[in-house]
């Protein structure tokens, strides 16, 4: 291998610089702390299966993990509900945007953990009676995967839970539909806190490898999830994570990922590594357009496209 195509020598950095002329994308202006981020942030980072955690400049720059906390969300509910998480959310992708008021017909369920009805659910999911001690569970869950404890963004967490509109839409529709056991309140409320965690790429990358590697934190060596999670996970981050632009996604760059609004994005190359790219410009899909360009890159030279033989 040459340091062109392998993980542990490849320059970060010179894949970051060649990014940062590219103006394309809007910042997310949902909420004024959103709206509020540095459109020149870029950051890249690896995270290998002996632990090491190769990143850019800019990698320690902390953002709310926004949906990319969803596949997590997704994991710790199968975790703890002993898989039946799966009878209660589809796994089919939308076509639609992440936060499209549609339920599946015929059963009233949301149609993946990926898009915003089924991460409401998924959070409601998790142990632990009342608002508060979800979210103490998914702060527990999160540091597991992240391999440290993570601050949450209290005004992020406050904004979203305030403004959150079409959030407080589905989760009555939920309620509605005999879905959602917790109020609608509650429900946001437990979402809109775990989408205020604060990460950065490195962490990020950390956690993506922890389910790119069957459930165990490369770093902690700490098995998080059941390695049958962990591929359930992964398999839906495949088919759904990147919500309309999924199929592009995979065709493009054919690593399950996972997107969001903060211009995160999480990847995870089963059995190989776990990868952040991070930009907040995004693409009409929600998708970072320097994070989608990185990752297209990081696939071609280190060979993580799923189907390239
Ligand atoms: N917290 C955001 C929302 O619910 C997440 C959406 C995203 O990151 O795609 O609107």
């Amino acid at each position: 291998m040459t340091p062109a195509n392998d993980p542990d020598r490849y320059d970060l950095d010179a894949l970051r610089e060649s990014l940062l002329d590219e103006r394309g994308g809007e910042v997310d202006d949902s909420i004024p702390a959103l709206a509020d981020a540095d459109p020149d942030l870029c950051a890249i980072a690896l995270a290998l299966p002996d632990g090491t955690v190769r990143s850019s400049t800019d990698a320690d720059v902390a953002f709310s993990i926004q949906s990319a906390v969803k596949p997590f969300l997704f994991a710790l509910a199968l975790l703890d509900t002993g898989g039946e998480a799966l009878d209660r959310v589809g796994i089919e992708p939308t076509g639609e945007s992440f936060d499209a008021i549609k339920l599946e017909s015929g059963t009233g369920r949301p149609p993946n953990p990926m898009v915003n009805a089924g991460a409401l659910l998924t959070a409601a999911l998790v142990d632990g009676e009342g608002p508060t001690a979800r979210s103490a569970r998914i702060a527990r869950g999160l540091a597991a995967f992240a391999g440290r404890e993570l601050d949450v963004d209290e005004d992020v967490a406050h904004d979203e839970h305030l403004l959150g509109d079409r959030n407080h839409a589905l989760a009555h529709l939920m309620r509605a539909e005999d879905t959602l056991a917790v109020s609608a309140d509650d429900a946001v409320a437990v979402y809109a806190r775990a989408c205020a965690t604060l990460v950065d790429a490195a962490t990020l990358a950390v956690m993506g490898a922890t389910l790119a590697l069957g459930g165990v934190n490369p770093r902690t060596g700490e098995r998080v999830v059941p390695e049958a999670v962990a591929r359930d996970v992964v398999s839906v981050m495949a088919t759904c994570g990147v919500y309309d632009g999924s199929g592009r996604w995979m065709r493009a760059v054919g690593v399950p990922a996972k997107s969001s609004v903060s211009g995160s994005l999480v990847l995870s190359t089963p059995g190989r590594l776990g990868a952040a790219a991070v930009s907040p410009p995004l693409d009409e899909q929600g998708t970072s357009v320097r994070g989608r360009l990185a990752s297209e890159v990081l696939s071609r030279d280190l060979h993580l496209h799923s189907f390239a033989v």
